[in-house]
């Protein structure tokens, strides 16, 4: 095929990755102009659709955002903070504010505190040397929250353009999707353009005053579950609405499976309640830890699903807990956590290299 450019921002077209920048489909080569499906649907649409980078292109893009006077709004997704920071964002956006957005509030039962979540999401930030100046919570598919985010971006701006960043499937699609609507901008206002000095194109999204607000491609990270579980299975593990906490008793020596992507071994002592916050599709299996080897070996991808099928996921990491609170979290990131009811608990989890596993202060 001769190299061809899409008409309407410039990136080389490719017809092999879906999820890649300026992908269409072979079928529509024979159109005049050719486009990339990422600028018919906007054209056709209205609508944006996110594509992913490969981590050097998303930090040349990152370190061109710092050369501007901007607003930068970055999104982590609530349920899987772990795997959607962005290493190294505070070192890229250079001088430029940050205006902190946790998205799928949705997901965490009602009864959750949102001034905890605020304060445990910005306190992750600075873990990562972020320090953003305001922190905002929303669901953008369930549209909460939405026009406190607007009014901060509106207040932070200050009359800059401004940078919408993320990790792919952190929600950044569909809030800019509703922003639009938000904005009431109408189809012919919104271009995408390439980003000056690079090849990546950027959604450009008019703010009325002057100022423009960039729908920037998303990143995928290699600690995203995203990396190596299948999309079907991926769709499995992410709770598509309020998770629902489950209780189990557990004993000295006895162990939880989460599906065959994560594994709770608690040690002791003595019985002890813990809380499973998963997506309903994630089997969780109890058994002896003495049976839970020959368990994983005879049933990953079958019991313990998903994986649907038996895969060669990436080997067993393990990691070692004394839990030191009245109520912590395991976290299995991506897959949901387990909360720990007392000090003192000795746990052994595993997860497939990839998946982190963590213990926070509970959030519920
Ligand atoms: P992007 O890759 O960052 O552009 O993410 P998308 O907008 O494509 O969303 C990724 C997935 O998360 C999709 O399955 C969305 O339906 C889902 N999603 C996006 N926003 C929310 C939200 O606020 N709550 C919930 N529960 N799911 C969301």
């Amino acid at each position: 095929m001769d190299e061809l450019y899409c008409a309407g921002c410039g990136v080389k077209i490719q017809t092999e990755d879906p999820q890649a920048l300026g992908y269409t489909p072979k079928s529509a080569l024979q159109h005049d102009p050719i486009v990339c499906q990422r600028c018919f649907r906007l054209a056709h649409y209205n609508e944006v659709q996110d594509v992913s980078l490969t981590a050097d292109d998303f930090l040349t893009m990152l370190s061109k955002i710092s050369e501007h006077d901007a607003l930068v709004v970055y999104l982590v997704d609530l349920f899987d903070s772990a795997g959607s920071w962005v290493p190294g964002l505070q070192r890229f956006v250079g001088g430029n504010p940050v205006l902190l957005v946790g998205n799928k509030s949705d997901l965490f039962p009602k009864s959750t505190n949102p001034n905890k979540l605020s304060s445990w999401i910005r306190r992750s930030a600075r873990e990562q040397g972020l320090k953003p100046v305001d922190v905002r919570l929303m669901s953008a598919s369930k549209n909460h929250g939405l026009d406190e985010v607007a009014a901060a971006i509106d207040h932070y701006r200050n009359g800059r353009d401004v940078y919408v960043v993320g990790a792919t499937n952190v929600g950044k699609s569909t809030f800019i999707n509703h922003l639009i609507q938000h904005l009431g901008t109408g189809d012919s206002a919104i271009t995408t353009s390439r980003f000056p000095g690079t090849t990546l194109d950027f959604i450009e999204i008019p703010l009325g005053d002057g100022g423009n607000l960039y729908d920037t491609p998303g990143i995928i990270n290699d600690h995203q579950a995203a990396h190596f579980i299948d999309p079907r299975d991926l769709k499995k593990i992410m709770p598509v609405k309020e998770i629902k906490p489950k209780v189990f008793q557990l004993n000295e020596r006895q162990t939880l499976f989460l599906g065959g992507l994560g594994r709770l071994d608690y040690i002791g002592p003595a019985r002890r309640s813990l809380i499973v916050y998963a997506s309903s599709s994630l089997v969780i299996h109890r058994t002896k830890m003495e049976q839970a080897d020959d368990l994983y070996a005879r049933q990953l991808g079958h019991l313990l699903t998903p994986p649907s099928e038996k895969v060669d996921l990436p080997p067993m990491e393990r990691f070692d807990f004394r839990t030191d609170q009245e109520e912590c979290d395991l976290v299995f990131s991506g897959l949901g956590w387990i909360t720990i009811k007392g000090q003192g608990a000795r746990i052994t989890a595993y997860a497939p290299k990839g998946i982190g596993v963590s213990l926070r202060s509970s959030l519920i």
